[in-house]
């Protein structure tokens, strides 16, 4: 359950970032969270709407979008997208090449955000 944490500091992010602007109501937060994280969706809302009951972000809606697994192959440099749901092995398209290094995919961070 490390959503918690997670939630807690988007929520100071958006918070710090309206009150700089002269937000009066934060409506909406898009969220990038990669593929490989496993934050779950329904538990970043739930504890936002827990945590955020008594600030101008009350009631926002997170929308969250995930953003693909990008690996880069030790051998050739090539950068490639997998779907880590359908791929049991991974190997590089250019050179077959089986080692592999996460470029992206385990990241989550704030997009931007609809405010009133
Ligand atoms: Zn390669």
């Amino acid at each position: 359950m490390h959503e918690l944490p997670v939630t807690e500091s988007i929520l100071n992010i958006v918070l710090s970032h309206a009150r700089g602007n002269n937000v009066r109501k934060i409506v909406r937060i898009n969220l990038i969270v990669g593929e490989l994280s496993d934050l779950e969706d329904e538990w970043i809302q739930r504890y936002f709407d827990y945590l955020s009951k008594d600030t101008i972000a009350r009631d926002a809606k997170l929308n969250i979008i995930r953003a693909p697994v990008i690996l880069k192959c030790d051998a050739c440099a090539n950068e490639f997208q997998v779907d880590i749901k359908q791929q049991k092995d991974i190997v590089c398209p250019e050179c077959s090449n089986t080692s592999c290094s996460l470029v992206s995919g385990r990241e989550y961070y704030i997009k931007d955000m609809e405010v009133q």
